[in-house]
């Protein structure tokens, strides 16, 4: 096994609304200094809860499309384009990997709002390729972990795994004043769920709808907090979370972020 320094980090980042994309604020500065600090990998390996799809799949085009999978939002960010490249031969090593998950080598999506409004501020140049690995609604929480463990590799390899969710995602409790104070129960789960990554309990994580009857209010569809089994599989022994922005915007979006390694 490779020495601890030789392991690409692995980070789950809590990202915004699609406004984030322009905006200029405290988790933003906080991916920037990320993109500025940590070792730049050889490419990365997104799993973003906007690719909730039957079955699994890689982008495995050479060029991914900016995917806009949002509506009612300003036009300017309609026309923004994020021209990082892809990595069919990434996409095969992940498509390998996953084995013996069938991966379909898509040609129709490319990186959607989960990817670019984040991955735009940690690499401004868009030069590093990308990859986006669909989330299968049709596995359970612990297949998600599974296929996340098959992964683990690439981080040998120098990839970047980078999942991309919120670990509280509530829309029905959201209000646009960000400065709505976090919801008590929310709150109360985004701290439990923090427990088990500092103990590296992961199946306490796999379990999170047993953590009580908060899980429902903060996870009430599983695709915002599906990407961070796939992070917390990534953990190694010894290897502790580093947490940034542990803010919660507008009542019921967890911003909170975790890195291993780097
Ligand atoms: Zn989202």
């Amino acid at each position: 096994m490779a020495h601890a320094a030789d392991l690409t980090p692995a980070m789950f980042i809590g990202h915004g609304s699609p406004l984030t994309a322009f905006q200029d604020n405290a988790y933003v500065e906080a991916w920037r200094t990320l993109g500025q600090t940590l070792p730049r990998p050889r490419a990365i390996l997104v799993v973003s809860a906007h690719w909730y799809v039957q079955g699994t799949a890689v982008t495995a085009m050479a060029a991914p499309p900016t995917v806009h999978d949002f509506h009612g939002f300003p036009e300017a960010l309609y026309r923004f384009r994020y021209a990082a490249p892809g990595s069919p031969e990434l996409a095969a090593r992940a498509t390998e990997l996953a084995q013996p998950t069938p991966v379909v080598q898509s040609q129709r999506w490319g990186l959607d709002h989960g990817a670019w409004t984040v991955l735009m501020h940690l690499y401004p140049e868009a030069d590093i390729p990308v990859i986006q690995f669909s989330l299968d609604g049709l596995k359970s929480p612990a297949e998600h972990y599974d296929l996340g463990r098959r992964l683990a590799p690439l981080r040998e390899e120098g990839v970047l795994v980078m999942g991309s969710g919120n670990i509280v995602h509530n829309l029905r409790l959201y209000d646009r004043n960000p400065d709505t104070p976090p919801n008590p129960s929310a709150l109360r789960f985004r701290r439990e769920v923090q427990a088990r990554l500092d103990q590296r309990d992961h199946q306490g994580l796999i379990d999170y709808m047993a953590i009580g009857p908060e899980a429902q209010l903060a996870a009430p569809t599983p695709d915002h907090f599906l990407p961070l089994l796939y992070i917390a599989a990534l953990q190694r022994d010894g290897e502790s979370p580093a947490y940034l922005t542990e803010v919660t915007e507008g009542g019921g979006l967890d911003m909170t972020s975790v890195v291993f390694g780097g």
